[in-house]
């Protein structure tokens, strides 16, 4: 039985979100239906919004999340009922070439579930495949990942999109290594996983820039040697 519950929907471009009752079906092969815990705010949720990713409106927005397993489809393996997840934005195939590379970020065939939420009948498009402004959303098996279930959910959820980017960045993309100097500009949740990711990887100077001094601290507790305020 396809589950009714609560979402925030983003119906037209530009236009407010709303609360809306929407319709979450039962898991099919391949999928799991998870009960969100916690989801953050992040800017691309606004992009969705304001038509800047693209046109598939209405949109369920949300997409850093942490939540339970509630249900699992035909076939799943790798999650059961009652663990605790955080949410990725897609599955990957395991057996394409960059898969089997073990190189999983090129996935040549990545994928979300197959079935669609709905409201009124109108299929949603998720934010980003997950969907998480919602109390349930169904995801591709692939998409939850077990986490340590002491974790606090809010924290748990940022892993899956702001700390993930900024500690990337800096870990794998940048490649930061010990005794390197980074400059980390702007420093948001993004840019404060970043300086994270620095110091985690042994950077000897980190150096926050930011317009906004209370950013310009919390650049200092993830790591930050020194920070410099551009607004001055
Ligand atoms: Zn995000
Ligand atoms: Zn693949």
């Amino acid at each position: 039985m396809p589950h009714t519950v609560r979402a925030v929907v983003a119906r037209a471009k530009g236009e407010p979100v709303s609360i809306e009752a929407i319709e979450v079906p039962d898991p099919g092969p391949g999928e799991v239906l998870v009960a969100v815990q916690a989801c953050g705010v992040c800017h691309t949720d606004l992009h969705y919004r304001e038509g800047a990713i693209n046109d598939d409106f209405p949109f369920l927005l949300g997409h850093e999340a942490s939540g339970i397993i509630e249900e699992v489809g035909e076939g799943v393996t790798n999650v059961a009922p009652g663990d605790f997840v955080i949410l990725n934005w897609r599955a990957v195939c395991g057996s394409c070439r960059a898969c089997r590379r073990g190189r999983p970020w090129y996935c040549f065939d990545t994928l979300n579930a197959a079935q669609k939420m709905t409201l009124d009948g109108v299929e949603l498009s998720p934010a980003l495949g997950i969907g998480a402004f919602a109390e349930k959303t169904l995801v591709a098996a692939g998409q939850a990942t077990k986490v340590d279930p002491t974790a606090s959910p809010e924290a748990a959820g940022l892993v899956g999109c702001g700390v993930m980017a900024g500690l990337g960045a800096a870990m794998n993309t940048g490649g930061v290594g010990r005794g390197d100097s980074v400059a980390v500009f702007g420093c948001g949740g993004v840019g404060n996983a970043a300086i994270a990711g620095a110091r985690l990887a042994g950077a000897h100077t980190i150096i926050g820039i930011d317009i906004d001094a209370g950013k310009l601290d919390l650049a200092r507790e993830f790591g930050a040697t020194h920070t410099i305020d551009s607004s001055s």
